[in-house]
């Protein structure tokens, strides 16, 4: 691990927003439980996606679908058969890894300017993938000469035959159940469900947040590649002959969407997907630059009429819709699949700061978009007695309902000041004696640090007009 994700984890902890899954009992590898400010910004991220996917688009409804799934759908789908990863093992040092993704981080590393180089190399790759011609790969390692990247041992390179591994949990003492390794299924198969209840005419989305299950092997990298994760997925049903136009435009706003969180420009970049799961047939990531580099954070595919066609087969259930003009079709469906952690640990890999101040001393702040902050202000007294504490109280009592907003007075204003910049807090309101004279009280701002004095009356609309969903949500309309 390196330094910065070491403090980013300890941050997390420390702070209430991630704590190791069965912490007590030792932890889980690859599954982690989000704690009292952890599940504040997780939900401010889905509202965000939520409201940007079912509130702004007219055409796009939501479900909630069961995460335990009937065996059937996934044999239909292909996840039972192709669901699958290549692993290897290192002899000596016993570490595990995906063999995909040991050769693409070696290039990387090795090729790091020479596109060519290292195209040609994941061609090859994903060919030898796709055909299973495990033979191949190993010859690609021993020709490239990969060595264990963990272990400090340059020699090692003793590599164990190599094995596909199913990536979905089945349910052991339940006949036909597994728990579901993407939320898109749920989608597909309420297709004709919200079809006829909505009576939605293509072109149409249907959106959907939920848990999702894959039983990754290899996962070393805090809440970049979980055993139990969230997706953020919307299936949008068109017209087959709009494939190339509904998959740029999804694209164009799905990018968008990432950029007004302000987490950078160069951040980001798109990359056609080489090696496309078994269902798509046109397919591209949004990568984002985590402190281990490059990685997917979102991808957007064309899956065809794959799906729908798979399960028309398998339960003679009519997917097939008519667009009043005698053309009768199974829609093509372009999707857009966020991992909900990903973007969590890509909102706190960029927000995370420490900062020198003039007094020579460091804070520690977490500037997080304030629109996605866990709690959006503070009410801090100056100190507890001569009435401070009760005009405190009542401020939140008044605002509590528009907000989620905290007070706090464990400590001296400086410190409380500390705590609201470690765990993102973009407003505080400071009680002092001022206040019993005029109804005001000190606005500070997390980011520059700068006060201002305001009345009490203000502090509402103060905080909607900072923090507030709805203006990032216009910008998103122009
Ligand atoms: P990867 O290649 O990194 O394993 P993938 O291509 O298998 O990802 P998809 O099946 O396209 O991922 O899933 C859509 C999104 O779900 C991904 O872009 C990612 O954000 C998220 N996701 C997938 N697997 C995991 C995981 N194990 N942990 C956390 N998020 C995940």
């Amino acid at each position: 691990m390196n330094n910065f994700i070491k403090f980013l984890v300890s941050h997390s902890k420390s702070y209430g927003f991630i704590f190791p899954s069965s912490d007590i009992y030792g932890g889980i590898n690859a599954i982690y439980d989000y704690g009292q400010y952890g599940i504040e910004l997780k939900n401010n991220i889905k509202e965000f996606w939520w409201k940007s996917m079912t509130y702004l688009n007219d055409n796009i409804v939501g479900i909630d679908s069961s995460i335990l799934t009937h065996s059937d759908i996934w044999k239909s789908s292909g996840h039972i058969d192709e669901f699958k990863e290549l692993l290897i093992d290192n002899k000596n040092s016993k570490k595990r890894y995906r063999v995909n993704i040991l050769i693409e981080n070696y290039i990387n590393k090795i090729f790091y300017n020479n596109h060519n180089k290292k195209n040609k190399i994941l061609i090859r790759l994903n060919k030898s993938l796709k055909k299973k011609d495990l033979s191949d790969i190993i010859k690609l390692i021993n020709e490239l000469d990969i060595y264990d990247p963990i272990s400090k041992n340059k020699k090692d390179k003793y590599w164990t035959n190599m094995h596909f591994f199913n990536m979905m949990f089945e349910i052991k003492n339940s006949k036909n159940l597994f728990l579901r390794p993407e939320t898109a299924q749920g989608i597909f198969c309420n297709f004709i469900n919200v079809q006829k209840s909505s009576r939605m005419k293509i072109p149409f989305g249907i959106a959907q947040i939920g848990k999702s299950f894959r039983n990754e092997i290899v996962a070393r990298q805090f809440l970049f590649r979980l055993r139990e994760f969230e997706q953020m997925e919307m299936q949008f049903f068109i017209y087959p002959k709009d494939e190339k136009k509904w998959y740029k435009y999804w694209i164009n706003k799905r990018l968008k969407w990432h950029l007004l969180l302000n987490l950078g420009k160069n951040q980001y970049r798109l990359i056609n997907h080489k090696n496309l799961a078994h269902y798509a047939t046109l397919g591209v990531d949004i990568e984002f630059n985590f402190p281990f580099g490059f990685r997917e954070l979102e991808g957007i595919h064309s899956r065809r009429d794959f799906d729908l066609k798979q399960h028309e087969l398998s339960t003679n259930k009519k997917f097939i819709v008519n667009d009043g003009k005698k053309n009768k079709y199974i829609p093509y469906v372009i999707e857009t699949s966020l991992g909900l952690d990903r973007l969590f640990m890509a909102i706190l890999t960029s927000s995370l700061k420490e900062e020198k101040l003039k007094n020579g001393k460091k804070r520690i702040v977490l500037k997080i978009p304030p629109y996605l902050s866990p709690v959006k202000a503070a009410i801090l007294p100056l100190v507890k007695k001569d009435g401070l504490l009760e005009i405190t109280k009542k401020i939140f009592n008044n605002e509590k309902v528009n907000h989620k907003i905290i007070y706090d007075c464990k400590d001296s204003i400086g410190k409380l000041y500390r705590k609201q910049d470690a765990i993102g807090t973009p407003l505080c309101f400071t009680v002092d004696y001022e206040t019993i004279e005029n109804n005001t009280v000190t606005m500070r701002y997390r980011d520059n640090m700068l006060q201002e004095r305001i009345h009490i009356k203000e502090i509402s609309q103060k905080i909607e007009s900072k923090t507030g969903l709805k203006n990032i949500l216009e910008k998103l309309l122009k």
